[in-house]
């Protein structure tokens, strides 16, 4: 048998998603991240262990993992120190002793330290970030690797235990269910479970001087609860206080909640945009006015729980499957309580994005183009035609097939056509969206 030559050996160092060339990696899966965290917020100093178990999809004997800003304290591969270890600014490469044949699984260890501190991206600074007085995390898309060394792409998501240990006083809000909390000589070491698979860029921890209080009943067995800075209790049980409703709506229009709790924080500092999480968003004190002026937003973020979590897209090209459908979200809030209903809101967001340079495709916008208005708007309509076109009796039994269906998994817009013309016995779903969504002039409603 001829010898094969070293680099069939060798795991990518990219997804191969060119909106993020250099974000992901090849030669494995990742089935579960444990993050155990020791954080203190005075100093800004993390010390880390990620242990990872993921398993080859070739035979494999070197592989990256995507990695920024921290530094390595050692890495072990099922136990074992690896033969080489290599940094570039953000990349970690691993050369083991001996190739894993593929379809093995395998425990990468790293114990690792440092300050962290946000990556600079094409989409503004994304990552860790200091607060004044704690820390939020907004990971999308490639903000991942400034706190923990991960496979940085939605297209591999796992499950998550993340423990948190801090200073006493603060409260730490991450992923899933908290399942423990425990006080040690002034420090509280807080865990979570998201057992759903989740994508990197989705995981987040959040710290603070929060209060909390529960929204509502559970929604099936999740609890809804609130985090926000006391000084401003007033203003932000009034603007939230619609979120069960909220829950219910979507419920069911979209199917059941996928994960097992919905948390909502209100930092003390003012953040440029509110952000989904899995199982949170995330907002500024600047979105809270105590008279419901955020509902649009409240009801986007929420939406996301749906799309963009649960389901999730393989290619970062096929954003306006979450934002699209997030935008939606807020119309269908809209004529739920009493606003304009979705018909207006089409009318009137039709215009707005005709009076835009028709020069992005939304399903293809480029990388540059992922956050840009018109793919929320115009997925938004797309959504709107394709329910039109069906009728309500069918548009929502349809999505909800599509969403159970692809439930925690990975999505393409074929997928959503495929899985909503199978369902409700239409072709029409394929033309609209080739239109909509792949077509620069911008079709009547
Ligand atoms: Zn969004």
């Amino acid at each position: 048998m001829a010898a094969t030559p070293p680099s069939a050996f060798t795991g990518a160092a990219s997804a191969g998603d060119d909106y993020l060339p250099t974000s992901g990696n090849g030669g494995y899966a990742v089935l579960s991240y444990e993050l155990d965290l020791d954080y203190r917020v005075a100093t800004n100093r993390l010390n880390g262990t990620a242990r990872i178990r993921a398993r080859s999809t070739m035979p494999l004997e070197r592989f990256s993992l995507d990695f920024a800003g921290l530094s390595v304290v050692k890495v072990t591969v099922d136990g074992e120190r690896p033969r080489k270890l290599a940094e570039t600014p953000r990349k970690l490469v691993i050369t083991l002793d001996r190739a894993l044949d593929a379809d093995t699984d395998f425990t990468v260890e790293v114990r690792y330290r440092g300050a962290p501190h946000p990556i600079r991206s094409p989409w503004g600074e994304v990552g860790w970030e200091e607060l004044a007085d704690g820390v939020i995390v907004a990971g999308q898309p490639s903000g991942a690797a400034s706190w923990f060394p991960c496979n940085d792409h939605p297209s591999d998501k796992a499950t998550y235990r993340i423990t948190v240990a801090c200073e006493a006083g603060y409260t730490v809000v991450s992923n899933g269910p908290l399942v423990s909390r425990v006080n040690r000589s002034g420090r509280t070491i807080w865990t979570f479970e998201m057992r759903q698979p989740m994508a990197t860029y989705l995981a987040t921890v959040q710290i603070g001087r929060y209060r909390s209080q529960q929204l509502g009943a559970p929604v099936g067995a999740a609890p809804q609860t609130l985090f926000y800075p006391p000084a401003i209790e007033r203003d932000v049980m009034i603007d939230f206080g619609r979120v069960p409703e909220m829950m219910a709506l979507f419920c069911e229009q979209f199917g059941p909640y996928p994960f097992e709790s919905y948390s909502v924080v209100v930092t003390p500092d003012e953040l440029e945009i509110p952000l989904e999480a899995q199982g949170l968003a995330v907002f500024g004190r600047n979105h809270i006015d105590g008279a419901h002026g955020t509902d649009r937003l409240i009801a986007h973020e929420l939406a996301h729980q749906w799309f963009g979590n649960s389901l999730t897209l393989a290619q970062w090209r096929d954003i306006w499957l979450h934002e699209g459908f997030a935008c939606y979200s807020e119309w269908l809030w809209a004529e739920a309580s009493g606003g304009k209903t979705a018909d207006q809101s089409a009318a009137w967001y039709r215009a707005e994005v005709n009076a835009q340079p028709k020069d992005i495709v939304i399903g293809d916008p480029g990388p540059r183009a992922m956050f840009d208005d018109r793919v929320y708007k115009r997925g938004a309509l797309a959504l709107h035609a394709v329910r039109r076109a069906l009728g309500d009796a069918v548009f929502f039994p349809s999505l909800q097939a599509y969403v159970a269906e692809c439930r925690f998994g990975l999505v393409s817009t074929e997928d959503f056509v495929e899985i909503m013309e199978a369902r409700s016995g239409s072709d029409a779903v394929g033309e609209l969206v080739e239109r909509w969504v792949y077509g620069r002039a911008l079709p009547k409603l």
